[in-house]
């Protein structure tokens, strides 16, 4: 299996309303974006390493999208005309790191903090309307969360991004976690399934 290699991995935070207040925020009235490095990818079946900064490292199951051709300022309507394909992303995130920074660059751009399953051609995603993300740690279900539940739709992810920056051919857009982020442990094993299109499952261990 070959990971893309984006020239950058752009997030989406607080996506989804539940998610937003479980962590004691409101939706924002624009996107909330951010980075993650490209060195934080790794592929089904590697390990998530927790990193010793941290005492609370926790899973954020999202629906990723990857760019097709070169795309800058889009309009909404022809968003997905540059989208290559769908793949499940698991958005790991040191929680207590991100509360003590204000800025998120640390708590999610750790080595490992990026699992990524298998990109699936848009053309053979049966519905993209109807996206659905699921987040199991040992099988547990943890969370789940529907496109139609998102703020701000992919298309209208994918026009605001690209009015800010150019997203090249690989680039990953993840669009944000649905409720019920909890922390993994070493010795969980966390799946992030995006129903109909596949999953990414990791074993998590010390570092
Ligand atoms: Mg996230």
């Amino acid at each position: 299996m070959s990971l893309p290699r984006p020239s950058k991995i752009v997030c989406v935070g607080r996506n989804y309303v539940e998610h937003a207040r479980e962590l004691g925020n409101e939706v924002p009235e624009r996107p909330l974006i951010f980075l993650k490095p490209p060195s934080s990818l790794i592929a089904g079946g590697q390990p998530i390493r927790l990193p010793r900064q941290s005492e609370r490292v926790e899973h954020e199951g999202e629906i990723a999208v990857v760019i097709g051709r070169t795309a800058t300022d889009v309009r909404e309507e022809a968003a997905w005309s540059y989208v290559a394909g769908i793949a499940p992303l698991n958005d790991v995130t040191a929680r207590d790191l991100q509360k003590a920074d204000g800025q998120w660059t640390r708590a999610k751009g750790f080595d490992t903090f990026c699992p990524m399953g298998k990109v699936v051609p848009i053309g053979e995603v049966a519905d993209r309307d109807a996206l659905e993300v699921v987040c199991r740690v040992n099988g547990r279900e943890r969370q789940r969360g529907r496109v139609g539940q998102m703020a701000f739709s992919i298309p209208a992810l994918l026009a605001y991004v690209t009015s800010v920056m150019t997203l090249e051919p690989g680039d990953v857009l993840a669009t944000g976690t649905p409720a019920g982020v909890g922390p993994l442990l070493p010795g969980d094993v966390v799946e992030v399934e995006v129903v109909g299109v596949g999953s990414v499952s990791n074993p998590v261990e010390a570092r």
